[in-house]
């Protein structure tokens, strides 16, 4: 059966607010009937607050309507990110003033406050759930879409991976793309030959493994998969494979299930909000030119829906490639815009087939147009001469 994924085109056919995004977000929390939801219920509601200087996460304007529509339906909200992005977060403009309800830290102020989940997944054992995610009996995932070094792409999925947990498990998803072996040190013995792999990389992905000098060490979030490093390695010395890269994203997935899978059936919702796109995660603390056009926001239950659904809107847009940053590269073949950002291995869909694979909803998605825009048929004119 599809999910339904509401949606909010960022165009507008007309000079009028309600066409414009904070309404459209409206109109998608009533088709979810948000407010006839939460009613009595402890409503986390998890965004990324951002970093140090960076101003394109969601506007404290669209926070506030949704902790509104909570408070309106009886439910008694908060906002929570992670304990680094909390701090300090009123200097980029969140407040209790401004949302209208507290925030926290997901995981207390030492990020000590977690529930161990034991599912074993490459080098990662124990998940450590946040512990304000999982005491909070109603989840609203309020994400912000953007592009994300080690996956290509960062939205639903994302925010909740990575940001229900604490930091040792968020270390550890992103160590998941070491556990596959990539260096083969013993067919390449020659350290001036190891010394120019390092210096191939015009990206500094590859550098001397700390804990075993001498070795090479790869930093997969740099890595745009060019291939230049493998015209110097020898042969079978160096693997640059979709292995690595596939495990973040499916340890993104995992770590959703074990969050998500805290909240009972119905208990959770997802919203996306894909304006100012930028290359990397809001984690990086600033903001650069959007890469991509907004596309628009986007609601739904279904977390795999909703993330399938971003990435088709927006693989339909095109790349603004004078405002990417010039020390990145973009790639020359086809492929969904943040693949020829990040690199054909970052496939920016694999967490949403991992996510199906484990239960948590679907890739087969109905897209509704909460407020379709208008297109203007005009007569032909002649326009009057200025002079
Ligand atoms: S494939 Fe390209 S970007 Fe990746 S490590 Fe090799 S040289 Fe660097």
């Amino acid at each position: 059966m599809k999910s339904i994924v509401y949606f909010g085109s960022a165009h507008q056919a007309r000079l009028e607010g309600r066409e414009t995004l904070p309404a459209k977000l409206d109109l998608i929390m009533e088709r979810l009937h948000l407010c006839d939801r939460v009613k009595g219920e402890t409503v986390a509601i998890k965004m990324h607050c951002g970093h140090s200087i960076g101003y394109s996460t969601v506007h404290p304007l669209f926070v506030r309507r949704v902790v509104n529509a909570v408070k309106e339906g009886g439910g008694r909200p908060f906002v929570t990110d992670v304990g680094w992005d909390v701090r300090a977060t009123e200097e980029r403009g969140y407040t209790t003033e401004t949302l209208g309800c507290p925030i926290y830290p997901t995981s207390g102020i030492d990020d000590k406050y977690a529930y161990i989940h034991e599912r074993p997944f490459k080098n990662v054992n124990t998940w450590k759930v946040a512990g304000m995610i999982e005491d909070a009996s109603f989840l609203i995932n309020l994400a912000h879409v953007k592009g994300h070094p080690a996956c290509g792409f960062g939205a639903a999925f994302k925010n909740l991976a990575l940001g229900c947990v604490t930091g040792a498990t968020r270390r550890a998803i992103h160590d998941t793309m070491h556990f596959d072996q990539y260096w083969f040190g013993e067919k390449c013995p020659d350290l001036q030959t190891r010394q120019r792999i390092i210096e191939s990389c015009p990206f500094g992905a590859i550098v001397e493994d700390k804990e075993h000098p001498g070795e090479l060490h790869m930093h997969f979030e740099q890595c745009n998969q060019c291939g230049r490093c493998l015209q110097v390695a020898p042969e079978g010395s160096l693997k640059i494979d979709a292995a690595n890269f596939n495990a973040f994203q499916e340890a993104c997935a995992i770590s959703v299930s074990q969050s998500l899978g805290t909240f009972a059936p119905g208990k959770a919702t997802h919203f996306s909000l894909a304006t100012h796109i930028t290359p990397v995660c809001d984690c990086f603390g600033f903001t650069g030119m959007p890469i991509l056009p907004d596309a628009g926001v986007f609601g739904s239950d279904d977390i795999v829906a909703i993330d399938q659904a971003a990435l088709d809107v927006i693989g339909n847009t095109r790349l603004i490639e004078e405002n990417i940053p010039v020390s990145m590269e973009v790639h020359p073949h086809e492929g969904h815009p943040f693949a020829r950002l990040h690199g054909p291995l970052k496939d920016p869909y694999k967490v949403t087939e991992y996510g199906e694979q484990l239960g948590l909803g679907t890739r087969d998605y109905e897209l509704v147009d909460v407020l379709p825009v208008e297109q203007a048929a005009r007569p032909h004119v002649t326009y009057i001469s200025a002079t």
